[in-house]
């Protein structure tokens, strides 16, 4: 099994960001830009997601949150991000991809000067269908220049055991192959510093192996959080409503609410893959909710 050795030297610029700030809700932009001390971020929105009511099943246990829908549904996205740290451009899930579910993150990144060929690194949340079939591109590897980072866990998850979706296992496996054939994949643990100033954390629940990153961004924290929640408003509010997508309902109500009480006590920055709003998140009521106004997005 392929095993690389985590040295890296730290090579951190900083970024000079300044510009208007925008709206964290604005479902039709592409992206948002934020400047987290010496990091930059762009949440890219690879594309629209609403969530259905029925994918909830304990829903009806909360009435307050059916003013939250629009059309029976939950407005959502599927987003990807780009971290910006000194020398390393790093993708954090691939999205959907070009093709027929018309993801955008490459076309995106394109519109914002950066080429595929320059990204260095990818990090997968998890590699459901929506995260990873954007990192393949005409049967190729849509970043040709980047390592593509695989905890054992998940590599275990989607390599062995029973497929709970063959179409998102397929994909995984191609994805991973054609990465790891390239001399591109390396397989890491949780609690490694994956890559500098980046920790994975173990959040199965969602899929075996979901994995949280944690990027150290100065004196702050700034948490990956894939799909530890999808629709975020109802979720957030209700962290024990799992949906339909989460292969371990109980186990992932758990690690979504623990990891977000560690986010509130630390007064984190969030963002999950599902849901716009990027913000420090602090308790609520019995749940959780994201303060927006204390991140404005710099472009
Ligand atoms: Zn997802």
């Amino acid at each position: 099994m392929l095993r690389c050795t985590l040295v890296f030297h730290v090579c951190l610029a900083l970024f000079l960001c300044a510009g208007t700030v925008l709206s964290t809700n604005a479902a039709a932009a592409d992206y948002h830009q934020y400047a987290f001390d010496n990091v930059k971020v762009t949440a890219i929105n690879d594309r629209t997601n609403a969530f259905a009511a029925e994918l909830f099943p304990t829903l009806s246990h909360y009435p307050d949150s059916k003013k939250l829908l629009h059309n029976g549904a939950f407005a959502g996205v599927v987003r990807t991000f780009l971290l910006q740290m000194g020398k390393k451009l790093i993708l954090v899930d691939g999205g959907w991809g070009a093709g027929p579910h018309k993801g955008r993150t490459v076309e995106i990144l394109r519109s914002l000067g950066y080429a595929p060929e320059q990204i260095t690194d990818i990090l997968v949340t998890h590699l459901d269908i929506d995260h990873v079939s954007g990192l393949i591109n005409n049967g190729k590897r849509a970043y040709p220049k980047a390592t593509l980072w695989i905890t054992h866990s998940q590599y275990n998850a989607w390599t062995q055991g029973e497929p709970r979706n063959k179409a998102s296992v397929a994909m995984a496996r191609n994805v991973m192959s054609l990465y790891k054939d390239a001399g591109k994949m390396c397989l890491y643990h949780w609690g490694d510093a994956v890559l500098p100033k980046i920790s994975a954390m173990q959040a199965d629940g969602h899929t075996p192996g979901h994995t949280v990153f944690c990027v150290q961004a100065g004196q702050k924290k700034f948490y990956l959080l894939g799909d530890l929640l999808h629709a975020g408003d109802l979720q957030l509010a209700h962290p024990e409503c799992s949906s339909q997508y989460d292969a371990q309902p109980a186990r992932a109500a758990a690690i979504r609410r623990e990891i977000l009480q560690r986010c509130a006590q630390e007064g984190s920055i969030v963002a999950g893959a599902h849901f716009l709003p990027i913000g420090v998140v602090r308790t609520a009521g019995t749940g959780f909710a994201i303060d927006v106004k204390a991140v404005p997005a710099v472009r």
